[in-house]
């Protein structure tokens, strides 16, 4: 088992030259960005994996590193990864839309992951539960050697989704619940 980590948005993920932030919210003077809060989501995992001893690759480990999101998928598969886990987080206009998800792309594939990701995430965060959602337009989520998911941790949008998931002790749990379902016989 290789595990790709993919923190969303970053530089050059949309456009070359271009540090994309992904969703943002400020609050008080202070402005919060999903590629921010992602990566450090993407580095704890990384250090337990470490711990563990099991193989992963980075998609990007810092904010200066270029990650082109039409690659992420490609660079994974080549470095010889069975697992992809992209970190997103959601944003709405309304401030109450609140919730954890899991989107995946092939029923076969991804759905079985998916879906056992969402109902441990829900259990350990007691977040809103939105369900997994089949989403074929994304380009991370065409990894082809095995299951691909795009967790949306929380709405940066909104007030207690944010503070819940930028408190390190909630990161480390859903970090810990991610890896549990990932090396987890399905
Ligand atoms: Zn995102």
């Amino acid at each position: 088992m290789k595990i790709a980590i993919d923190p969303g948005h970053g530089m050059n993920n949309s456009a070359p030259g271009v540090f994309d932030p992904g969703a943002t919210k400020t609050v008080n003077g202070v402005t919060f960005a999903e590629a921010d809060v992602v990566l450090r989501y993407g580095l704890t995992l990384k250090e337990k994996l470490e711990g563990l001893n099991i193989s992963f690759f980075m998609t990007r480990s810092s904010s200066a590193n270029s990650a082109p999101v039409g690659g992420r998928a490609t660079r994974a598969k080549n470095a010889g990864c069975t697992h992809f886990v992209s970190l997103h987080l959601n944003s709405a206009g309304s401030p109450t839309a609140s919730g954890i998800e899991v989107l995946f792309r092939d029923d076969n594939k991804d759905r079985p992951l998916a879906s056992r990701l969402q109902q441990k995430l829900f259990q350990v965060t007691n977040l809103k539960d939105r369900g997994i959602k089949k989403r074929t337009d994304l380009a991370v989520l065409k990894f082809s050697p095995g299951p691909a998911v795009l967790i949306e941790l929380g709405f940066i949008s909104n007030d207690s989704d944010r503070d819940f998931v930028i408190m390190r002790e909630n990161r480390l749990v859903i970090c810990q619940a991610i890896i549990e379902i990932l090396t987890s016989a399905s």
